[in-house]
């Protein structure tokens, strides 16, 4: 790889409150290399489209070397780029963009970055086929569903509007089936139930505690804004209702670090982390895509104590 001033972005809308730039700073001084990484904010389309073909023909031409995506381009991207990676493609969401032979390359790193995060934190006690119930239906929560599809969980989605999970669950359990068996346990298309759970589950406490109790799920994943400003003091899980016993509890969110749903999880005794492993995983693989090195991740925790 060449000592090459590397120049990175991220290009989202609003970008102010971002990690991105510290953790890929910090990554490229830690490997001893030149470069930025510089936010921009691109306002959402139409507006923002002439400043995105700049950026992209800017990436195209060598002038930038790799871009980030986030909110509101995840999806809106795609039919900007020359090819998709299968994940990217299964996910229908982009959060990196390299150029690979000339073409601008569609790639999506939540995924693994979600798995490597569990694994750090939860090893052993996620083998086997266990359930687990993603709250939330976005972006996120694909990239959720489709990491633990391939690793052999049995998903179910809950959303406050019913028709979003099962579209979810429906595209996952598409584009999952055909992939290759991995590890002898096979991707799982049967395994999503399309059950996912509805807007009235999600305001009446009672029916949902019955129904999230009869699923049993090992883990729970919170893919919701719920905790984050400006609803820091929202939840995701109904008021009343009970957590699952032994579930693991992870929460996308990672600003405030101890959402008030996580601390009521670990008010019950449960296992529960924030999303920061998942945003350091991410960061990390897209900077080995555009650099070829992997970044030491102790640089990056240090970045953002
Ligand atoms: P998104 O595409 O906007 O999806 C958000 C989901 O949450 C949608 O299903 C949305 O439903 C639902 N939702 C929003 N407000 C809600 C409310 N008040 N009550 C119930 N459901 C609600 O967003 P995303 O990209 O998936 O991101 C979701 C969260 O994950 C964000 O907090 C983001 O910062 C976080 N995240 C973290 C990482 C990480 O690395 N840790 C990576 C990606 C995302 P509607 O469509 O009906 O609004």
């Amino acid at each position: 790889m060449s000592a090459r001033p590397f120049r990175l972005g991220l290009i989202g809308y609003p970008l102010g409150r971002s990690l991105s730039p510290q953790i890929h700073r910090a990554a490229l001084a830690s490997l001893g290399l030149e470069g930025d990484y510089r936010p921009y904010p691109l306002p959402p389309l139409p507006q923002g489209e002439a400043r995105l073909l700049e950026l992209l023909a800017a990436l195209r031409g060598g002038e930038l070397h790799g871009l980030n995506v986030t909110i509101p381009y995840k999806s809106a991207v795609l039919g900007y780029l020359d090819r998709l990676s299968a994940v990217a493609r299964a996910i229908g969401a982009v959060n990196t963009i390299l150029v690979q032979e000339g073409e601008l390359l569609g790639e999506n790193t939540d995924a693994g970055a979600f798995w490597a995060d569990l694994q750090r934190l939860w090893g052993e006690r996620l083998e086997g086929d266990r359930p687990a119930l993603v709250l939330g239906a976005g972006g996120a929560a694909r990239a959720v569903a489709y990491a633990l599809l391939i690793e052999g969980w049995q998903v179910v989605v809950a959303a406050r509007r019913r028709e979003q999970a099962e579209r979810l669950a429906y595209e996952l359990n598409q584009s999952v089936h055909p992939l290759p068996e991995k590890g002898g346990r096979g991707a799982c298309a049967a395994r999503m139930p399309l059950r996912p759970g509805g807007s009235a589950s999600l305001q009446e406490a009672r029916l949902w505690e019955a129904w999230a109790d009869s699923l049993q799920p090992s883990l729970v994943v919170n893919a919701t804004p719920l905790g984050m400003p400006p609803q820091a003091q929202a939840s995701p899980w109904p008021r009343g209702a009970a957590l699952p016993h032994r579930a693991m509890i992870y929460d996308l969110v990672y600003n405030p670090p101890h959402t008030r749903w996580l601390r009521r999880a670990e008010a019950a005794g449960l296992e529960a982390a924030n999303g920061l492993g998942m945003l350091i995983e991410q960061a990390a693989g897209a900077f080995q895509l555009w650099t070829g090195l992997q970044p030491p991740r102790e640089a990056l925790w240090r970045a953002l104590a």
